[in-house]
């Protein structure tokens, strides 16, 4: 695979550390995943107007690493190194951020199936920057809506869970677990009940979900196992993840 010669900079506007879920008015960290440099100068520059953080990366392979600390996702479906919509598709398995896809594809096809992968909406370019700032608003307004506050203390059969002090007891018995072991338990409790892709397991824990360390997931899951001593509760669903509950 040849990388392009442009872009290679960055811009120099990196997510801030002090942030805000993002409605109007507040800022967002956005993730823009565009290899146009005139097109994501003219998203960064208005959207930086109203006061959210653009981080720009060109390439996929670079989304699927820098995604976890973004409010949202514009994501241009014309990459130099793989198939916006294959992005896309991976992107959902390992995350449930909103996706706002930039695509000059307009015929309905396209629409259909970016809508089909996971989008939460779409722009068609040439890009109407206050459309797009206000498709923004109305996805990050949405999944504020839809998300709950995150739970302390996760219960399932005699297992108890506290994902705030990291510490594990069955039947009243506190569990030593390791900390990579915990981390692969709490995101298993965070999504009680329901399956947990691999890949989505896999970048939550070691930040990327598509490296070669899949063995390490399997070893960590039979030391769960074995410790929790509950089988019945942490389920393999073959061909899909993990499912606890
Ligand atoms: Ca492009």
């Amino acid at each position: 695979m040849t990388r392009p010669v442009t872009p290679t900079r960055r811009p120099d506007c990196g997510y801030g550390r002090d942030h805000l879920i993002g409605l109007r008015g507040a800022c967002m960290r956005v993730l823009l995943v565009e290899d146009d440099d005139g097109v994501a100068r003219a998203i960064v520059d208005v959207l930086g107007t109203y006061g959210h953080r653009v981080h720009r990366c060109c390439w996929g392979a670079d989304a699927l690493l820098t995604h976890r600390e973004a409010d949202l996702v514009l994501l241009d479906l014309g990459l130099p190194d793989m198939d916006g919509l294959d992005l896309l598709r991976k992107l959902r398995r390992i995350t449930t951020v909103p996706v706002v896809v930039l695509t000059a594809r307009d015929d309905e096809r396209s629409v259909v199936r970016g809508l089909r992968h996971g989008a939460d909406d779409y722009v068609v370019k040439p890009i109407r920057l206050g459309e797009l700032l206000a498709r923004i608003e109305a996805v990050v307004r949405r999944s504020v809506a839809q998300k709950g506050p995150e739970p302390e203390l996760v219960r399932v059969g005699d297992v108890c869970v506290d994902l705030r002090a990291w510490t594990v007891e069955v039947a009243g018995r506190a569990i030593r677990l390791t900390g990579k072991e915990f981390e692969v338990l709490a995101v298993l409790a965070r999504n009680l009940g329901s399956v947990v892709s691999r890949e989505r397991i896999m970048d939550e824990v070691w930040g990327d979900a598509y490296v070669a360390i899949s063995r390490s997931l399997d070893v960590h899951i039979s030391g769960l196992r074995a410790k929790l001593g509950r089988p019945e509760l942490l389920r393999t669903i073959r061909g899909l993840g993990y499912r606890l509950g």
